[in-house]
């Protein structure tokens, strides 16, 4: 295979695993577990002195293909994929931190990841300090003797805030510590993290890299010597949140569209963004392609599209904010994104209903706050939609 091969052509050609019958499209091999010649070679699988598949908690080949591609267009020495986004996070932190170690976090991070590190792990003894991700002096100043990871989204959900990858990992690395990247918004196609610095990529496949809605699944890439065996690897194989062979059969094929995807929800979004920005009753908007955006710099220099995320807030707070929702027939209401369909959420009370109202102002969700995730219907379909709620 040459070098330098572009994500699009990486998303085709790599992870190939033919069985003897030569299929063109990836065969999905749904075994739980695999057979061996003799009861020597039993032995020497199970010992390491042979590779190859014993039980499909360990490997299978349908997730090592898929494991092999993530990896090539992340540009990481390895993959370790997993049932959801969640059990990557936790894969990565269970496998890679011990009691008595220091997380910090960015403040705006997917609030499943706040309760697993809130709830979860400080029953272990690992505490986590949040701090602004946009902030890199408050990093810096939350760094303690024992800390080990710094953990961030970028952009963030839903206020699109850019944290700058390359100053922290600059700022982890002096600190001794491994800057993770939650790199679900962007994808490989438009942000690659680890060629920024960071040491550890996390995803949730369940968003942008199947596209589509239909399964389940995650990601932890990086150095080998943190995802295997005495790693993120070690905690997955003994622990079991793996993925399943379909489904990483389905985030497979999802892969393969996943640059025409990506670069069709950008310009869906840049569209929305540019119209929204216009429109006399959006207050305010958020968006990483706008030259609007505080960060737009940054975003420019990090990553290679705005995305394909957008939030606004409308103006006349919750009421007017439902009202837009209340008065679709298309997108669909649903705090899921990364989907070919196109989704709308009102964060204020559905994915950050849960924390008070104290936090909510000071994370800056405000009652107005609407995000839409663009999905690939006729820009002008989803405008008319919109606008029928917005006056
Ligand atoms: C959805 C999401 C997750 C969790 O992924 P699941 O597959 O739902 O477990 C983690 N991080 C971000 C940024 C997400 O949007």
């Amino acid at each position: 295979m040459p070098d330098q091969l572009k994500p699009e052509t990486l998303a085709l050609r790599t992870g190939i695993n033919r069985s003897q019958f030569n299929e063109h499209s990836e065969p999905i091999y749904l075994t739980s577990s695999f057979v061996f010649d003799n009861a020597a070679q039993a032995a020497a699988r199970f010992s390491g002195e042979e590779s190859g598949n014993i039980y499909s908690r360990f490997t299978n080949p349908t997730v090592t293909a898929l494991e092999e591609r993530l990896s090539a267009m992340e540009s990481a020495e390895t993959c370790v994929a997993t049932s959801t986004g969640m059990s990557a996070i936790l894969s990565c932190v269970m496998g890679l931190l011990s009691a008595g170690d220091h997380i910090v976090a960015s403040q705006s991070l997917f609030g499943a990841t706040v309760n697993l590190f809130n709830n979860i792990l400080k029953k272990f003894d690992v505490e986590t300090t949040y701090v602004s991700a946009t902030d890199i002096s408050a990093w810096e100043a939350a760094i303690k003797p024992n800390t080990k990871l710094f953990f961030l989204e970028t952009p963030s959900n839903p206020l699109t805030e850019i944290s700058d990858i390359s100053a922290l990992a600059t700022v982890a690395k002096k600190a001794g510590a491994w800057l993770a990247v939650d790199n679900c918004f962007c994808t490989p196609i438009l942000q690659k993290p680890l060629d920024l610095g960071a040491d550890i990529v996390i995803h949730s496949a369940t968003k942008y890299l199947d596209g589509q809605g239909r399964v389940l699944g995650g990601a932890v890439l990086g150095r080998r010597d943190l995802m295997m065996e005495g790693g993120v690897y070690g905690f997955l194989r003994t622990a079991g949140p793996t993925l399943s062979a379909f489904n990483a059969w389905v985030i497979l094929k999802g892969l393969e569209t996943l640059k025409v995807r990506m670069d069709a929800h950008s310009k869906n979004a840049m569209l929305m963004a540019q119209w929204l920005e216009a429109h006399p009753n959006v207050e305010r908007i958020f968006y990483p392609g706008l030259p609007s955006h505080p960060q737009y710099e940054l975003a420019r220099r990090q990553q290679s599209t705005g995305g394909g995320i957008v939030t606004f807030e409308v103006k006349g707070g919750k009421d007017a904010a439902w009202r837009v929702i209340d008065n679709t027939k298309l997108v669909s209401i649903t705090a899921n994104l990364g989907d070919v369909k196109t989704t709308l959420t009102h964060p204020a009370t559905t994915t950050h209903g849960r924390i008070s109202q104290q936090a909510r102002d000071a994370a800056g969700i405000t009652d107005g706050l609407l995000r839409i995730a663009v999905g690939l219907e006729a820009v002008e379909d989803i405008q008319v939609d919109l606008a029928r709620g917005l006056g």
